[in-house]
């Protein structure tokens, strides 16, 4: 069942997820699709998430969006959750969500401020971009980055500072699924006023699953859910975003995974453990489910094959 709707201002509106920047033309969505986006919302009584250009919008706009409750997802640092070009000072981001998409190597070079904002920022989501094709010797970079960055945030821990990083606490904080649900619990309205599972769909013009006139229908809907998705569902790395559209751009099918996709999600997996054993073998306890560990980075292993 639907609850989020993702309202995306531009063609130009900026990349909170995996996929790239669009970098053509502005293309701003019509008034009057915004409006009638926003009258769809609250009578599907979905939230609402607004995805905006770099450019300042039409005041009648910043009008119509600001008389229904929303958040605000752009890269300006006023907005809710803010998406981050470069590092910024620790201590101008209190208390705010930032997304930062690095690649494998930008992530490893920015290690150490990406840290010091632990201390101070709400929440930190960090979006690998260059997921797939990955090498070898991409993995085990991530995997060296993953164990410096949890190695701070045992020690931020330890000093009391509970901090958010989706790729290590949130698989700590979870106890079921908790993936990015493109086209089952969320859907994106697009400037040309049609419905797609995420941004990324309406960029490569597929799978749009509907329009303003006659609502959300998704062909094929069940596929978008975790239940019809054979591996996942077996699968515990609870934190990891089951990103539908590199499922789809990479084998073909929304509901079949990548290598790539599964080895990231469980080296982020097998760090959020380290976290925990460090913990514990210092000495500290920390109220928080055990994960087990696991002998296999790709749960492809789990599925039943004859
Ligand atoms: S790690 Fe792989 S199997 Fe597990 S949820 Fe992610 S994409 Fe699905
Ligand atoms: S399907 Fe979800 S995780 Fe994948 S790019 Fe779209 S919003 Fe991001």
């Amino acid at each position: 069942m639907i609850q989020y709707l993702i309202i995306m201002l531009d063609d130009t509106s900026r990349s909170f997820c995996h996929y790239p920047d669009y970098k053509g033309p502005r293309n701003l969505i019509p008034l009057s699709t915004l409006r009638a986006g926003i009258v769809y919302a609250m009578k599907e009584n979905l939230s609402l998430q607004f995805l905006y250009p770099d450019y300042q919008l039409p005041k009648e706009y910043i009008k119509a969006i600001n008389k229904i409750d929303h958040i605000d997802i752009a890269a300006n640092h006023d907005a809710d959750v803010v998406i981050c070009d470069s590092i910024p000072p620790a201590d101008a981001m209190v208390d705010k969500t930032l997304v930062f998409r690095f690649t494998v190597d930008a992530l490893a070079s920015s290690i150490d401020s990406l840290c010091e904002l632990l201390r101070t920022a709400l929440k930190v989501n960090v979006i690998i971009t260059d997921m797939a094709p990955v090498s070898e010797s991409s993995f085990l970079l991530y995997k060296n980055s993953l164990r410096k960055i949890a190695d701070a945030v045992t020690e931020l821990i330890i000093s009391g500072k509970i901090p958010q990083l989706n790729i290590l606490t949130d698989r700590i904080n979870l106890t079921a699924m908790n993936n990015c649900n493109a086209g089952w619990h969320c859907v994106t309205l697009a400037p040309d006023g049609c419905f797609y599972p995420c941004p990324a769909f309406y960029f490569k013009r597929i799978y749009s699953i509907g329009n303003l006139k006659d609502g959300v229908k998704a062909p094929n809907a069940q596929l978008f859910t975790l239940p019809y998705a054979p591996i996942c569902r077996k699968c515990d790395a609870f934190q990891c975003k089951r990103c539908v559209w590199k499922n789809y751009i990479e084998t073909g099918e929304v509901n079949i995974p990548s290598h790539e996709q599964c080895v990231i999600s469980h080296l982020e997996r097998n760090a959020s453990v380290q976290i925990i054993k460090s913990i514990n073998s210092r000495g500290f306890t920390w109220d928080v489910l055990p994960i087990n560990e696991t002998s296999y980075l790709d749960p492809i292993s789990l599925l039943d094959v004859c």
